[in-house]
């Protein structure tokens, strides 16, 4: 910290600007978090956001290799919020997807579902790197005066039913009619409340890095079953350098996810081509750094407490096998800043237990259900039975041919 120069002014800690009081207190800059912050301050909220992070590092290359898969509700969200347009590199659309399932080395079996762009009128999704994302947030979060950015900071939160104290470690405290946790999975303030968590544990890591092929994808996504676990290709924007790019979530058997992201090029190159079941891409190439991820799924037993309300991976986290994850706290976002507006609006206290209730009756039951849908599939699908496997392949063979369940299916992934 620098020390100060200014006469009579002896200590950092006095030099630094008194926060005013907020209507929102956001703890977490996430991509949920922020996202959150820059949507109520447009609608002349007044909103502080604390991460104890620093959050200009997490734009390089190295801090996060996930890209997301962005459905439409929430790139609407994304639009609302001034953040889109902020996106430093192109988002590819995601205009098909096939699914199938197999078992490495060997071709998907004949039965699939395909999405195609008959079953949609836009695009199945957009996808985006995380650090694009983070860029485009960095940038929307210093834009707007209603919104006071804490970050590097840490701090208590006090609730009462007549509102929130926070206060910083740096000596500053300041008052928040609501407290929004949207600190991830870990949440401290979810802990700190007392609200229950349970855990869904499922034995796989995620390895996500991006490669080059020989042939274009033509925005087409691919979700291929194995028995260790589901991998997924996902269309993504060509470089100069790699003109036809996609990124990988391979999940596999925990252990054994480590030691296939630590193999050379070329041998991790031939074990991916052994994962597609098809050969449409070509010839792989790894493109950069490779990440792994532990697998899990938890849920949040409520999502409000006294003036709290948690959101995104606060309240719930999921597998990745749909590319939901980021969507459903997107989802969160939405409804709880179209709650939040019209109170401002209506001039309601934003803690009011009414209010909060409202939040959780809108998300928590359809939370759920894409957490019971997305782990129904992962333990029907990350496996060899047989038995199984015959009457999964007749199942999305059946959804195939049904046109309306198609669209029934797509319609609620794109969050319409
Ligand atoms: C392998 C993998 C692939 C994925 N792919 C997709 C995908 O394709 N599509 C999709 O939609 N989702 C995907 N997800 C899920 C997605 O990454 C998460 O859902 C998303 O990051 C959640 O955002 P968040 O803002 O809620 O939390 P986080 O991103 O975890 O952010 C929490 C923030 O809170 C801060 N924080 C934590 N504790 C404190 C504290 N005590 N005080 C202050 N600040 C604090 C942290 O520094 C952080 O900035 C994937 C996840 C994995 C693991």
């Amino acid at each position: 910290m620098v020390a100060a120069t200014t006469p009579g002014v002896t200590n950092a800690r006095t030099a630094l600007p008194p926060v005013a009081d907020v209507d929102v207190c956001i703890v977490g800059a996430g991509p949920v978090g922020a996202t959150l912050a820059c949507r109520l301050a447009k609608e002349g909220i007044k909103v502080a956001i604390i991460d104890r992070a620093d959050l200009q590092p997490m734009e390089h290359p190295d801090f996060d290799g996930r890209a997301y898969a962005i459905a439409a509700g929430p790139k609407k969200l994304l639009e609302e919020a001034d953040v889109w347009d902020l996106l430093p590199l192109e988002s590819c659309p995601i205009e098909e997807i096939l699914v199938t399932d197999g078992r490495p080395g060997e071709p998907a079996s004949s039965l699939f579902l395909e999405f195609t762009r008959e079953d949609s009128t836009q695009p199945f999704g957009w996808m985006a790197e995380a650090r694009a994302l983070r860029v485009a947030l960095n940038e929307a979060l210093h834009a707007n005066p209603n919104l006071t950015v804490l970050a590097p900071a840490e701090a208590t939160v006090e609730r009462k039913p007549e509102g929130a104290t926070i206060r910083l470690h740096d000596g500053r405290v300041f008052q928040a009619a609501l407290v929004v946790a949207a600190d991830g999975r870990k949440s401290r303030l979810r802990s700190q409340a007392g609200i229950p968590l349970t855990k869904l544990s499922y034995g796989q890591t995620a390895i996500v890095c991006a490669i080059a092929h020989e042939f274009p994808h033509n925005n087409s996504a691919l979700e291929h079953f194995l028995p260790a676990g589901p991998f997924a290709q996902l269309p993504m924007a060509g470089t100069e350098s790699h003109p036809y790019l996609s990124a990988i979530v391979w999940s596999d058997k925990d252990g054994v996810a480590e030691r296939f992201a630590a193999l050379p090029d070329d041998v991790f190159a031939r074990e991916i081509e052994r994962r597609m079941g098809n050969t449409r891409l070509g010839k792989v190439t790894p493109v950069g750094r490779r990440w792994t991820y532990p697998l899990s799924a938890q849920y949040a037993q409520r999502y409000t407490d006294t003036r709290l309300l948690l959101v995104g991976d606060a309240a719930h986290g999921i597998h990745p096998i749909a590319g939901q994850g980021l969507n459903l706290g997107f989802r969160d976002i939405i409804a709880l800043s179209d709650i939040l507006i019209t109170a401002h609006q209506n001039g309601e206290d934003f803690g009011a237990p009414a209010l909060l209730a409202r939040y959780q009756a809108r998300c928590r039951p359809a939370n759920m259900l894409m957490l019971a849908a997305t782990d129904t599939l992962d333990r029907l699908f990350s496996n060899n039975n047989p038995v199984i496997r015959l009457a999964r392949d007749l199942g999305i063979a059946g959804v195939h041919r049904l046109p309306g369940l198609r669209k029934a299916f797509v319609r609620h992934a794109m969050g319409l």
